[in-house]
């Protein structure tokens, strides 16, 4: 099944939102595959938001994300990049619609409280990012049959 990478980020590690957040995605039926808890460096955080390096609210951005530590957690689920993304809203928290994550857990386009991979090819890198090929488990919950239709799974 597809795998997407969530960072909850100090907004949701700070204001106790992470069991919360997890429990929507639970309910959706999507899988942990991979979870743990990590301080992020600048480094890292260069190299995860390199598209946003040269914008003027970056070093922003990057003391947002190392004001505490974080958890890092891997998703799997039928089309769980696209499906997690719809969960999680629009980047900035006051457009993001009631319902989603953003829209009910942040009211800023900075503290967000979560991040989500956007594309296959990103879903792909963020997770070598920040686990190791033997902190990824794959398994099977035993519910997933009434998660998915006998079509959906492949
Ligand atoms: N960000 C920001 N100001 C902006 C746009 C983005 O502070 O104008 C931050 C925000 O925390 C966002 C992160 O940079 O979540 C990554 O930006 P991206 O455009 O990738 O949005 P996302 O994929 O998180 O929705
Ligand atoms: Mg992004």
């Amino acid at each position: 099944m597809e795998k997407t990478l969530i960072i909850f980020k100090p907004s949701a590690m700070e204001r106790g939102f992470v069991g919360q957040i997890i429990n929507r995605f639970q309910q959706k039926g999507l899988v942990i595959c991979g979870i743990k808890m990590m301080r992020l460096s600048e480094e890292l955080l260069r190299e995860h938001y390199a598209h946003l390096v040269d914008k003027s609210f970056f070093p922003v951005l990057l003391k947002s994300m190392m004001a505490s530590p974080v958890i890092v957690m891997c998703l799997a689920g039928k089309d769980v990049i696209n499906v997690v993304r719809l969960m999680t809203g629009a980047t900035n928290g006051r457009d993001a619609l009631p319902g989603t994550i953003r829209g009910d857990f942040s009211a800023s386009n900075q503290e967000n409280v979560i991040h989500a991979s956007s594309s296959p090819e990103d879903a792909a890198a963020e997770i070598k990012r920040f686990f190791k090929d033997e902190e990824i488990f794959e398994w099977t919950p035993a519910n997933l049959k009434y998660v998915y239709s006998e079509l959906e799974i492949d």
